[in-house]
C-alpha cells in the first residue's frame, strides 16, 4: 500500500529532505480543526487535491518519486469530476480526521520518544491504483479511486474501521521515518534496506491487520498459523539467500524482494509474519514493542529466528545461528 524507494531500492520508505510548501488553494478544505484540549495541540487535516476537476499541483508532487515524469504528465490531463462513489470515501474519510487526530498519541506508543512535532496532512487524490502511502514526513496519501476499487463502497461498515486501519498504518510509516531521521538510520546496501523494509511494513502491518491475524493468547490463529505453513518457509529461503549471496543481479534483487510487502496479504512474506510477531510481543500493550522498535533493521534476525518453526527454523538458525541472533 505504499511504494516509496530507498538507496536505489523501490521500497516504503522516504527519502525526500525538502520542506513541503503549501499552497493555498481553494479547492482544499481544511476539515479539521486543532484540538487545544487533547495532549497534542496539533490537528489531522484533510485536503482533496482537485483543481479545476484534474489533479492537483501537491498531488502530482506526491506522487513524483512514486512514477514517471511521463506517467504523471498524462495523469495530469485527465478530466472529470469526483465519481458519486469517490465523494463517499471522501466524506468518510473527513468524519475520521477527529479520531484519527485522538488516535496519534497511542500509535506513538512503540516509537518511545520519538513523535511527529507537527500537524498530519491527510491528501486526497484521484485516478490512481495505489491506496494508501506516505509523502516526506508529515502527509499520509489516499487515493479515492483505488479505495472505491480495492473496499467497495465507503457506504458498507466495514469500511470505517478499515480506513481507521489503513491511516494508523501510513502515520505509523511517518513514525519510522521520523524514527529513521532521529537516530540517522543508514541504508547502505541492498541487504539493509531489505532488513528496514520487514519491520518498517512489519510494524505498518500490525496496525493495519484485521483481528482475525491477531494471536489467540499465546498461539496464531487459525488464519495465521494456515498462512505461515506457505510464508515461514519464503522468509526463511528469502533472507538466508538475501543475507549471504556473493553477488545478486538487479534481476535477482528484484526476484527476492517480491512481495516482501506488496501483493495480496497472505503473500506478503516480510510484512505479514513481521506484523504478527510484533503482536505476539505487544500482547496488548504497545510499550513492550519499544524494545524491537529501537532495534530497527537488527529486530528482524532475532525476530525470526525466535519465531519460526521447523525446517524454516532450522535453515535460518543454520545461518545466522541462535545464540548470535538472541545477542543482536
Ligand atoms: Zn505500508
Amino acid at each position: 500500500m505504499d511504494n516509496n524507494r530507498f538507496t536505489g531500492l523501490k521500497m516504503n520508505i522516504c527519502t525526500c529532505f525538502i520542506l513541503l510548501a503549501f499552497v493555498s488553494c481553494d479547492s482544499f478544505r481544511k476539515e479539521a480543526e486543532p484540538d487545544n484540549e487533547s495532549q497534542n495541540n496539533y490537528a489531522v487535516m484533510v485536503r482533496l487535491c482537485l483543481e479545476d476537476n484534474k489533479i492537483s499541483t501537491e498531488w502530482k508532487k506526491a506522487l513524483t518519486r512514486r512514477h514517471s515524469k511521463q506517467f504523471l504528465d498524462s495523469l495530469s490531463q485527465v478530466k472529470r469530476p469526483l465519481t458519486d462513489e469517490e465523494n463517499k470515501w471522501y466524506e468518510l474519510i473527513t468524519s475520521r480526521a477527529e479520531y484519527w487526530n485522538q488516535l496519534k498519541d497511542s500509535l506513538r506508543v512503540p516509537f518511545g520518544d520519538i513523535y511527529i512535532n507537527d500537524s498530519t496532512y491527510v491528501f486526497l487524490g484521484y485516478l490512481g491504483s495505489n491506496d494508501g502511502f506516505t509523502y516526506q514526513y508529515q502527509t499520509v496519501c489516499f487515493d479515492l479511486t483505488a479505495l472505491q476499487k480495492t473496499y467497495g463502497s465507503a457506504n458498507d461498515p466495514v469500511n470505517t474501521n478499515r480506513i481507521d486501519r489503513l491511516f494508523a498504518h501510513e502515520y505509523t510509516h511517518l513514525l519510522s521515518k521520523e524514527w529513521a531521521r532521529q537516530n540517522e538510520l543508514k541504508l547502505n546496501n541492498y541487504q539493509d534496506s531489505i532488513l528496514w523494509e520487514c519491520i518498517y511494513e512489519g510494524i505498518g502491518m500490525y496496525r493495519s491487520m484485521s483481528a482475525r491475524w491477531f494471536p489467540v493468547g499465546d498461539s496464531l490463529s487459525e488464519i495465521s498459523a494456515r498462512t505461515f505453513e506457505t510464508l515461514y518457509p519464503t522468509f526463511s529461503e528469502r533472507l538466508t539467500t538475501i543475507m549471504t549471496a556473493e553477488q545478486l543481479s538487479d534481476s535477482d534483487k528484484e526476484r527476492l524482494h517480491k512481495r516482501l510487502s506488496h501483493g495480496p496479504m497472505t503473500q506478503k512474506w516480510g510484512a505479514l509474519p513481521v506484523g504478527v510477531w510484533l503482536a505476539m510481543e505487544a500482547k496488548g500493550n504497545d510499550m513492550n514493542l519499544r524494545k524491537w522498535v529501537e532495534k530497527g533493521p537488527d529486530a528482524i534476525i532475532p525476530l525470526g529466528s525466535k519465531y519460526l518453526t521447523g525446517e524454516s527454523k532450522i535453515r535460518f538458525d543454520s545461518v545466522f545461528g541462535e545464540t548470535q541472533a538472541e545477542k543482536r
